[in-house]
């Protein structure tokens, strides 16, 4: 049995307090009745309404998986490039990735079918370190990468806090590998620091996801979060 919010909100439709909302606004039903209290529990085989239309009850299910490079983080390409969930064929949940991760940038990347789960680890107050290692054309002098750490003005706003490390430079090809940490997800984000200070970035990896590494991992491979790993994430 689990409170009839929790299974609005893992069904995606709308975040844990909108749900409650729409409770008390008496837009739910439980099996044809419209339930107007907060608190009230269900089990997997009640039926649950939103606003006349019966939401999916499928067990949640987490996923960690090593995007490769050219893949899309949505559940279909219209232009039929291949997406994340391609990789995941015999999984009947309807899954799809918390977050994303650009068409050429590889590394961790979760996916769920808990939509209650995904909005939690993508609020920005979660505000859940994700590293990544980044190959730069030239290489940085460390004042440019200070201005990395305490934040640059891109056009949708300054960016947080970054830790940067510098992990190798190669003077004859100029290029250089540096680990970033940043906790915010605007879109192309990593990139676009960089491209700030004057260095693009030719190839980009996402190596951790708060506690969560690759481990063993290979592009391509996912495996599932362990319970323990999904409760340290709430
Ligand atoms: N920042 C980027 O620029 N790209 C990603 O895919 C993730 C973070």
């Amino acid at each position: 049995m689990e409170r009839l919010q929790k299974v609005i909100a893992r069904a995606g439709i709308a975040s844990r307090r909108k749900a409650e909302d729409l409770i008390k606004e008496g837009k739910v039903k439980v099996n044809g009745k419209v339930i107007t209290e907060l608190g009230v529990k269900v089990s997997p085989s009640d039926r649950v309404e939103v606003e006349e239309v019966q939401i999916e009850r499928e067990e949640p299910v987490y996923f960690l998986f090593y995007k490769p490079r050219g893949v899309i983080s949505t559940v279909k390409d219209e232009k039929g490039r291949k997406a994340v969930t391609d990789f995941f064929p015999d999984i009947k949940e309807r899954i799809f990735p918390i977050g994303r991760l650009d068409y050429d940038t590889s590394g961790l990347l979760l996916l769920t079918n808990d939509g209650d789960f995904a909005n939690l680890l993508m609020h920005p107050r979660s505000e859940i370190d994700k590293v990544y290692v980044a190959k730069t054309e030239g290489i940085p002098q460390r004042e440019a990468l200070r201005k990395l750490e305490k934040g640059i003005k891109l056009e949708d706003g300054k960016t947080a806090p970054a830790k940067v490390k510098m992990l190798s430079g190669d003077k004859k090809k100029q290029t250089a590998i540096i680990e970033i940490a940043i906790h915010e997800g605007r879109n192309r984000q990593v990139r676009r620091m960089f491209e700030a200070i004057g260095h693009p970035v030719s190839k980009l990896k996402r190596e951790r996801y708060g506690f969560l590494t690759l481990g063993g991992l290979k592009a391509g491979e996912m495996r599932e979060l362990t319970p323990h790993e999904v409760k340290q994430l709430r």
